[in-house]
């Protein structure tokens, strides 16, 4: 009896996340993620992600290894997913039919889940349950499941409210507290007051991967008033425009299609998973960027367009395209390699609104896109960027706000976990005892 926890996956690197918690004889599952440089790798080498088991992508670290989890099986009740990024919802078609439970999300990150599933031709029999931003499910008698809104790089991210007997538990993975974030609803600090004052949270499951860095977290309308000034605030503003960021941040999005307005230059998206998360936050109307730019997702209507916009001129567009990570199959770097039409002049402006994930494959495979658009002359505007996730400072303020018994770090490898210990020993706490670095496939005790 008690509560017992599994960090499954995520805790060893930063990706695959997935964790597990036992309240009595009932588990609730938390996040099916991706390891993103293991399936980049493997795709390169030829294979498909479609067709491999889940013990081949759990044998290559693709994906988090569930099989710590073989004897709390028959006992899950629900599969929660915070948000729609592919390090946290990637994994579920390969590892939640091995669940008897259904996936439980905020309606836009269940529409991303439908799209992979609908791409990727998978079909999950696990039912799936739409919980609206700062609302609850009851998942069993004994346990309710709330997801409270939280900033993000991305739209509908909630942090994991888990309410027991015992007290709460919060999955506060990937989340910043952003007083403006362009697009989407505010961060609902009022719960996380509350929660606090209440005294019932046992533990938090929180983000650290920016631990180590001192200060606050920019908000994303920093992102948008540096942007602005590459777009509006450049003296020649060059023919060929092009910004390439992640393909979920929508608030980037909708600032990207602010300021191709204001220029008069008309906005084509470009790319297959632009074309997902744009269709998906569309179809349940939290955006409407269909209608402000053409969104094209595949290669033949891509080329086709791209010789339209040559032909037209091209400083009459703006494009928005995949590639901030510099990936092969990227529309930039194919543009960059002659797979798509497009002729580079050193008037042409490539704006990249991200940071480059510091993970070997991104370095590599950017510096090889930078590279390349090096030799053709092109202006280059990097790191128009704002992250999502806490910095050290944000990570005090929530510790303070919800007081909670124990901590573990989470979305970081044990080096990046050791900042937040500092942190939490300052406000108190006692490293190794109520505050301690976790790795995957442990089992820890909350209660
Ligand atoms: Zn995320």
């Amino acid at each position: 009896m008690g509560i017992e926890f599994i960090p499954v996956g995520g805790y060893n690197e930063v990706g695959r996340n997935m964790a597990a918690l036992k309240i009595d004889e009932e588990v609730i599952i938390l996040d099916m993620g991706l390891y993103m440089p293991k399936i980049v790798d493997f795709e390169e080498e030829g294979n498909n992600r479609r067709t491999a088991s889940r013990d081949e992508l759990i044998a290559i670290d693709a994906i988090p290894n569930d099989h710590v989890l073989d004897s709390w099986r028959d006992k899950v009740k629900a599969i929660v997913i915070s948000h729609c990024h592919l390090d946290h919802i990637g994994a579920a078609p390969f590892l939640a039919p091995g669940y008897n439970a259904p996936i439980i999300g905020t309606p836009y990150t269940l529409e991303v889940l439908k799209s992979i599933l609908k791409d990727d031709q998978f079909q999950l029999r696990n039912p799936l349950k739409q919980v609206n931003p700062n609302s609850s499910i009851q998942v069993s008698r004994n346990i309710k499941v709330e997801l409270i809104n939280m900033t993000h790089s991305t739209l509908q991210t909630a942090l994991i409210a888990v309410h027991t007997k015992y007290g709460t538990i919060l999955y506060a993975n990937d989340f910043k507290f952003d007083k403006n974030p362009v697009l989407g609803k505010p961060y609902n600090i009022e719960r996380l007051h509350e929660l606090g004052k209440e005294g019932k949270v046992l533990a938090t499951i929180t983000d650290s991967l920016y631990s180590a860095t001192p200060g606050k977290c920019p908000s994303e309308n920093v992102a948008r008033e540096m942007l602005k000034d590459v777009m509006l605030g450049i003296e020649n503003q060059g023919d060929a425009m092009i910004v390439t960021t992640f393909a979920s941040n929508l608030a980037r999005i909708k600032s990207i299609l602010d300021f191709s307005e204001k220029l008069g230059r008309k906005p084509v998206i470009l790319g297959r998973s632009l074309l997902r998360y744009i269709t998906a936050a569309d179809n349940i109307n939290l955006t409407d960027f269909t209608k402000r730019a053409e969104v094209i997702g595949f290669g033949q209507k891509i080329k086709k367009r791209l010789r339209k916009i040559e032909k037209e001129g091209k400083d009459d567009y703006i494009m928005i395209t995949t590639g901030s990570q510099g990936e092969p199959n990227s529309v930039l770097s194919k543009m960059t390699s002659n797979i798509f039409p497009f002729n580079f002049g050193k008037h042409d402006h490539i704006i990249f609104s991200c940071k480059t994930i510091p993970v070997e494959p991104n370095i590599a495979n950017r510096k090889k896109l930078e590279d390349k658009l090096r030799k053709k002359s092109v202006r280059i505007f990097t790191d128009i960027h704002t992250s999502g996730h806490m910095y050290r400072e944000d990570i005090h303020d929530f510790i303070q706000i919800l007081k909670p018994e124990m901590i573990f770090p989470a979305q970081s490898n044990h080096e990046k976990q050791l900042p937040l210990l500092e942190i939490a020993s300052e406000l108190g706490y006692k490293p190794g005892k109520d505050v301690r670095t976790i790795r995957n496939g442990e089992k820890v005790r909350i209660i």
